[in-house]
């Protein structure tokens, strides 16, 4: 058995888990919040177990530090060597990276580049990187791109119909996101199904803050949401999704807004928040809307609208759909958005099972529907060990030949 940590850092968060492989038994998993800002915390589970703690920390480095007390002081690992490997959540791995690598110094560099597509992102996930390198610095490191999964998109989809140039010169095209996700929900959900996941049709709705709808035809991913960047495709919790690009400079032209404010506005000040001038929390706005508030009810009719238009669009493209999977927050808790969309898709002979929908599934299909209803809870730290787990035996396997070769 080995141990093996998944990281998963954002730009105030670091998301962590330690897994036993290959039997995937996780020993503590937690997130350290609001890094770099007053009052952080850090939660974790060891055993069912919920701990608390307000760390002196003041940023990723200092949390990482921190971690590795935290793994010492419960015995998750006496000695630091226990880690033999660290997988790391990357966003963007542009068209460089179509699997999960080994961290090297060409691998870093890579993603440093590629910090220009994913600033928001990039710059932590190379912060984890970095500090896990220093303190852990004979694991293997691996690093799991969200974008990897949708490497198998087809030209015609991966392409935007603008000068072709500009794809040539700067990479302008369909990169997609969440991949970690879409990919995990559906080999889950073929073993759900007892089926291949080669013989299925899946369209996987990963319905979060962030939201992105993924088209997955015998186990790769044909079609996405997101897109460029992960502010395409559908209606999310602060951002627009897909709007007609013209609104960007009228709306400058207008009030003098500068770009900067503009990508502000559409990332951060739109969306569900936008719409509802409530909350970009789902539960929030659900509550408004349930009290009748005009705007919240809009903003989940536009959220659930833009859902079905995405799942129609991907149905008639894969020419028919087996299983529809709803996960992340939104996804897996809220009823009445599962509802609602299968509602829409009662032409496809989609039936829901009222029941098992309120108790959040897996299975909220009836007997008779003709298209297999699926709530899989999202778990991108699983699929980053197992990647981990893949390629750093792969590496060491590869160290002890040339050992040998040498002796
Ligand atoms: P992220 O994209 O940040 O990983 P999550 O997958 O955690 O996001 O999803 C967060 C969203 O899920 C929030 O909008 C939250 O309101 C929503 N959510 C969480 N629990 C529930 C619930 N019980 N009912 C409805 N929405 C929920």
């Amino acid at each position: 058995m080995k141990k093996i940590m998944a990281i998963n850092a954002g730009s105030s968060s670091l998301k962590f888990k330690v897994f036993n492989m290959p039997d995937e038994s996780i020993l503590i998993g937690g997130v350290f919040e609001r890094i770099g800002f007053d009052a952080p915390e850090v939660s974790y589970k060891i055993n069912g177990f919920r701990q608390k703690e307000k760390p002196p920390i003041h940023d990723h480095r200092d949390a990482a530090d921190y971690l590795i007390e935290i793994l010492l002081k419960n015995h998750i690992v006496d000695d630091l060597n226990e880690i033999s490997a660290v997988g790391h959540r990357i966003t963007h791995g542009g068209s460089d990276f179509s699997d999960s690598a080994v961290l090297d110094r060409t691998v870093i560099q890579k993603i440093e580049n590629l910090c220009e597509l994913a600033p928001l992102h990039n710059p932590a996930g190379l912060l984890g990187i970095r500090t896990f390198m220093k303190r852990l610095p004979k694991a293997c490191a691996v690093a799991v791109f969200d974008t990897s999964f949708h490497q198998t998109l087809a030209p015609e989809t991966y392409l935007y119909p603008v000068p072709l140039k500009l794809y040539n010169q700067y990479h302008i095209r369909k990169y997609g996101f969440h991949g970690t996700n879409h990919q995990y929900v559906a080999s889950e959900a073929a073993l759900l199904l007892e089926k291949p996941l080669k013989d299925l049709k899946i369209i996987s709705c990963h319905l979060g803050n962030g939201s992105s709808i993924c088209a997955i035809q015998g186990g790769k991913s044909v079609n996405t949401s997101m897109g460029f960047t992960p502010l395409a495709g559908l209606m999310m919790g602060t951002r627009s999704g897909t709007v007609d690009p013209s609104i960007i400079p009228f709306i400058m032209k207008k009030t003098g807004h500068t770009i900067d404010e503009m990508m502000d506005m559409f990332n951060k000040e739109s969306g569900l928040l936008g719409i509802s001038e409530i909350s970009n929390d789902f539960r929030d706005v659900e509550l408004a809307a349930k009290a009748h508030n005009e705007q919240a009810e809009l903003a989940i009719k536009m959220f659930v609208n833009r859902v079905t238009e995405c799942v129609g669009g991907y149905v008639a493209l894969m020419g028919g759909v087996d299983a529809i999977v709803f996960t992340a927050g939104i996804g897996e808790h809220s009823a009445s958005v599962r509802q609602a969309v299968v509602s829409n898709l009662a032409y496809l002979g989609a039936k829901l099972d009222f029941q098992s929908n309120e108790e959040n599934g897996p299975y909220i299909h009836t007997p008779d529907s003709k298209v297999s209803l699926l709530v899989i809870p999202a778990n991108e730290e699983l699929m980053i060990a197992r990647d981990t787990w893949r390629l750093s035996e792969g590496q060491a396997a590869r160290l002890s030949e040339k050992q040998t070769v040498r002796v």
